[in-house]
C-alpha cells in the first residue's frame, strides 16, 4: 500500500512530464473507483495546461493554473503512469488523460479499486480537503510538529494506532510506522499518555528519518507498487523490521516479531522495542 514516500516518489516522477501539458481528452472507464467517477467532471479540464503538482499526506494533485485540477489517491494498488498513446493500455486501466498532440497520456490503472481520481474546480476545495488532514512529516513546521506531538502526549491510544491516524499526521501506513518505532525504540503498545516526552520526540524525529530516507531510495516496492515512469521504489533493502519476521534484528541479533493491532501487523524487535 502507497504511503507517503511512494506517493512522493510517484509526484517527482510525474511532475516533470506533465508541467505545462494541456489535456486534449479525457477517457474514464464505466467502473466504479472508490467513488464513483463522472466523465462530465472531467470536462472542465479539457484544453488547461497543468502548472504543477503537489502532495499531502497520501493525497496527490495535479494543478491546472488556479482553475483548480484533478485529486488522485491510489488506495492500495492505484498507479499513475506515463505512457505512448500508441502502447496497449494495461488491464485495470480507469482513467485516461492524453495530452497536446496525443503522443502519450496520464493512466490511472488500479486492480482492487480503492483509489480514485476525482477533479477540483479551485484551490478552496483542495484547501477543504486538505483541512481533514494531519500534517504532513515530510513537509510540516516546527508549529505543526509540536502539535502532532501534544496531541500523542494526550492520547489513551497505543502510538502504532496513532501514528496511522491520518487526521493526526499524514503520509504514515504501517510499513512506516513499525519501522519508526523501532527506529525510536518504543514498543508498539505503549499508549501515547504513557510515554516520556523524550520519547516522543525521538519517535518523530525517526517518523521523519524513515519517511526522508523512503523518499531517497525512492519508495517500498512489495508487489504493486511503482513510479510514474514504471520504475519500482528500492527501499525494501533499507527496512528493518516491517516484512522480517524470524530474521535478526539489526541492532542486537534476536529474531524480530510480529504481533497483530487493530487487524494490521506489527513488526518489532522485544529486547529493542521497550
Ligand atoms: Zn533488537
Amino acid at each position: 500500500v502507497p504511503e507517503g514516500p511512494e506517493v512522493e516518489t510517484v509526484r517527482r516522477t510525474l511532475h516533470p512530464q506533465v508541467l505545462g501539458r494541456l489535456v486534449s481528452k479525457v477517457w474514464v472507464s464505466s467502473k466504479k473507483l472508490r467513488t464513483p467517477v463522472r466523465s462530465a467532471s472531467f470536462r472542465r479540464l479539457l484544453g488547461r495546461p497543468i502548472t504543477g503538482t503537489g502532495r499531502h499526506g497520501k493525497l496527490l494533485w495535479l494543478d491546472m493554473a488556479g482553475a483548480g485540477g484533478v485529486l488522485i489517491r491510489l488506495g492500495m494498488t492505484g498507479r499513475v503512469l506515463i505512457q505512448p498513446s500508441t502502447s496497449p493500455r494495461p488491464p485495470h486501466t480507469h482513467v485516461v488523460m492524453t495530452f497536446d498532440e496525443g503522443a502519450d497520456e496520464l493512466r490511472y490503472v488500479d486492480p482492487r479499486r480503492f483509489g480514485e481520481v476525482v477533479p477540483f474546480s479551485s484551490d478552496d476545495e483542495l484547501g477543504e480537503v486538505r483541512a481533514n488532514m494531519g500534517p504532513d512529516p515530510l513537509a510540516w513546521t516546527a508549529e505543526e510538529r509540536r502539535r502532532v506531538l501534544t496531541s500523542l502526549r494526550s492520547t489513551q491510544r497505543t502510538l502504532k494506532d496513532a501514528l496511522l491516524d491520518q487526521r493526526l499526521l499524514s503520509g504514515v501506513g504501517n510499513i512506516y510506522a513499525s519501522e519508526a518505532l523501532f527506529v525510536a525504540r518504543i514498543s508498539p503498545t505503549t499508549r501515547g499518555c504513557d510515554a516520556s516526552s523524550p520519547a516522543l520526540r525521538r519517535l518523530l524525529q525517526a517518523v521523519e528519518h524513515v519517511l526522508t530516507q523512503a523518499v531517497v531510495h525512492r519508495g517500498t516496492t512489495f508487489a504493486d507498487f511503482v513510479d510514474a515512469s514504471g520504475g519500482e521504489g528500492q527501499n525494501l533493502a533499507h527496512l528493518q523490521v516491517f516484512w522480517r519476521e524470524g530474521e535478526p534484528c539489526t541492532r542486537c541479533q534476536r529474531p524480530v516479531e510480529r504481533m497483530v493491532q487493530g487487524a494490521r501487523s506489527t513488526f518489532y524487535c522485544r529486547a529493542c522495542q521497550r
